[in-house]
């Protein structure tokens, strides 16, 4: 989508702190980060929230992000644990409407979150 900031920051339009990218995702560093590591996971197409995730290409890319979560936290030495998040709509506090999962770690994360 033209003016989406995310396809532009997955698809390299806009320069950003890459973490990871192949062909369908990207992984950069959250501009206001809610931890020591805080990483956004988007597809390169854009999916505007995970409601909106359909079919068989999108099955697989959903499998596919999560088995980069786990190689990405990994590489950013998060052995002792990471909390993953996907906010989905107006009450889930969505505020980019572009597919994102958020990565935390190296620090503790309270249950419930507020
Ligand atoms: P949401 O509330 O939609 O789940 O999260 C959106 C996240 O995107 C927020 O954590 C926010 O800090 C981050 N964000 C918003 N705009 C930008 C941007 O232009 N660049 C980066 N790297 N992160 C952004
Ligand atoms: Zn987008």
């Amino acid at each position: 989508m033209s003016d989406c900031i995310f396809c532009k920051l997955a698809n390299g339009e806009i320069p950003t702190d890459m973490v990871y990218e192949d062909d369908k995702i990207a992984c950069f560093r959250d501009a206001a980060p809610q931890a020591p590591v805080h990483c956004l996971i988007v597809p390169k197409v854009h999916i505007q929230s995970l409601n909106e995730l359909a079919g068989d290409e999108q099955f697989e890319l959903a499998g596919h992000i999560l088995f980069k979560i786990k190689e990405i936290a990994a590489q950013e030495g998060l052995e002792n644990g990471y909390r993953v998040v996907v906010n989905t709509g107006a009450d889930g506090g969505q505020t980019v409407p572009h597919l994102h999962f958020h990565l935390l770690g190296k620090r503790f994360m309270q249950w419930p979150p507020g």
